[in-house]
């Protein structure tokens, strides 16, 4: 079984590449699994999923890299906060 559970660790490092759809199939389905058994991780993705979808949406015409998405995505989370 230990063989199906990614660490949360993996799975955050891993969350973006997932939601990009840059994963081959075996590790998303690993992923899959862990999210449906890890609450604190399924809310991780789907946060990560609003803010990137949020990022995309601001109508940015150049590549995002990852730095940028991960700049964005903590200003966001902060700015969300202070809410
Ligand atoms: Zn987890």
């Amino acid at each position: 079984m230990m063989f199906f559970m990614d660490g949360c660790n993996k799975v955050t490092e891993q969350a973006s590449d997932y939601l990009d759809g840059n994963m081959s199939l075996p590790k998303r389905l690993k992923m899959r699994i862990h999210l449906l058994i890890c609450n604190h991780c399924r809310n991780f993705v789907h946060q990560l999923e609003i803010t990137i979808g949020a990022i995309k949406g601001l109508g940015c015409t150049k590549p995002v890299s990852d730095e940028d998405v991960e700049d964005q995505v903590k200003k966001l989370i902060e700015a969300r906060k202070r809410e």
